[in-house]
């Protein structure tokens, strides 16, 4: 089914009766080409794409809860294409690409909304690091507009401006950066995946990758064996535990992040913006909650809710950026368990293991990448080689220096990310 104006209209018209189930929920097969572990947003966009550019029809994504339950659901849906380094600027750039044709792509309203982006500098070191980011993101074909103290109050007049600490000094602006509705993404991957002939099967958790002489031969599952000439793993959160079913260790860590939001208020936040010394950012819901967060919670855990020393923290740079937040009920806070590489940036890649592909480690970033990393991911199993776009996410590269490292400068501490 379609959906257009007209279809609204006629269903309007006749009583709601023609709406159809978006996907459908099959039984697991015995035997399909290409598995996916994890339903969140990277694994049903490599199933759509997977479907789309490479004609693939033996195609299933496994999901041990429900579709979009795990981060994909629980995101502060921010999408840019800001990032520095070569490697990561082209990926996040052909991505961004992929967002702004998304919802004519899929048929589906993700409520993408390209209100534009404002990083906050506090001196001038950090204005000079930023000029040097706008200029990369525009030798990528990107937008960077660098403003002045003023020209960030235009935008943003309910900044405090003087506060002690970290005085505005400017910002760097991103007009094509913005925000999409997180689930209505994935319903969206999946309702395309499945028209596709994917299979979605919800509530099947696999719990063993089954390896002959080196090769990948299929999983095992709480829904019974399945065989697969090819398995991808894009379970974020999960990486480290579902490789180590294959016998591989990986250089990920699993850390809670936390997001918060208020009561919904009257439009007063029209960009996202971020203020990177007080480890906070904040954007306005069009629902009209302000969505915020904050840093990781700083140990490893696989615990989907967070702790309250970080609450405090972020409340306070809530704070100490707009007072006039104090106004406002926070209504709910929430965590959800990020897959972090040592350099901060992900990897899309083979494994040691033949047939078995590896889609990890977005660290607090991964939202925004779902297009591209979909894209990427399908490409690399259906031809077994990189996508361009991805070709320096490489899983050696902390043993061999080759591929990205360190788009954060902060090298192996987490705390800093
Ligand atoms: C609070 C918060 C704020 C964030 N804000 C942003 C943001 O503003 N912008 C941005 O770009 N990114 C953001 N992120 C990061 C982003 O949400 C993640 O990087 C991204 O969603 C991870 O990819 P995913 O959607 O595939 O993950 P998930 O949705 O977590 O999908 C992985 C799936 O794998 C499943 N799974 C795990 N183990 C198994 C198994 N054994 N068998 C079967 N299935 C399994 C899980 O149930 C889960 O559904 C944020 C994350 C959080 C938590």
């Amino acid at each position: 089914m379609a959906y257009s104006g007209w279809r609204i209209i006629r269903e309007a018209l006749t009583g709601n009766a023609g709406w159809r189930p978006v996907w459908r929920d099959p039984e697991p097969k015995s035997e399909y080409d290409i598995v996916i572990i994890g339903g969140g947003g990277h694994g049903l966009a490599t199933a759509y794409y997977l479907a789309k550019e490479h004609g693939a029809r033996s195609v299933a994504v496994l999901e041990k809860g429900y579709l979009g339950g795990g981060n994909v659901g629980r995101n502060t849906t921010i999408v840019r294409a800001n990032y520095f380094l070569p490697g990561n600027s082209e990926f996040y750039s052909h991505s961004l690409k992929l967002w702004e044709g998304l919802e004519q792509d899929l048929n589906y309203n993700v409520m993408h909304s390209q209100r534009g982006l404002i990083n906050l500098f506090h001196s001038d070191g950090q204005r000079d690091a930023f000029a040097r980011r706008g200029n990369a993101m525009i030798n990528q074909g990107d937008d960077a507009v660098l403003l002045d103290r003023e020209g960030v109050r235009k935008h943003l007049p309910y900044l405090d401006f003087e506060q002690g600490r970290f005085p505005i000094y400017g910002g760097l602006y991103h007009p094509r950066g913005g925000t999409a509705r997180h689930d209505a993404v994935a319903w969206g991957y999946a309702r395309a995946a499945d028209r596709r002939g994917v299979d979605l099967v919800q509530n099947c958790e696999v719990t063993g990758i089954d390896v002959e002489g080196g090769r990948v031969t299929g999983v095992q599952t709480t829904r019974g064996a399945i065989k697969a000439k090819k398995v991808g793993i894009v379970v974020a959160g999960r990486s480290s535990q579902v490789a180590e079913m294959a016998g591989l260790r990986l250089p990920i860590e699993s850390h809670v992040l936390q997001a918060f939001v208020t009561e919904g208020l009257k439009p007063c936040i029209d960009q996202v913006v971020s203020f990177g010394m007080g480890h906070f950012y904040i954007s306005q819901s069009d629902k009209g909650g302000l969505v915020f967060g904050g840093d990781l919670d700083f140990y490893a855990s696989y615990a989907a809710r967070g702790n309250l020393p970080r609450v405090e923290h972020v409340m306070e740079a809530a704070m100490t950026l707009m007072p006039m937040i104090g106004q406002a009920k926070v209504l709910r806070s929430w965590g959800g368990i990020m897959d972090m590489t040592p350099d901060g940036s992900p990897i899309i890649d083979r494994t040691p293991v033949e047939g078995l592909y590896l889609d990890a480690g977005w660290c607090y970033g991964g939202f925004k990448a779902v297009p591209g990393s979909g894209f990427a991911f399908a490409h690399l199993i259906a031809q077994d080689r990189p996508h361009e776009s991805a070709a320096r996410m490489r899983l050696d590269r902390f043993a061999t220096g080759r591929g990205l490292m360190d788009e954060e400068g902060t090298g192996a501490q987490h705390n800093l990310h």
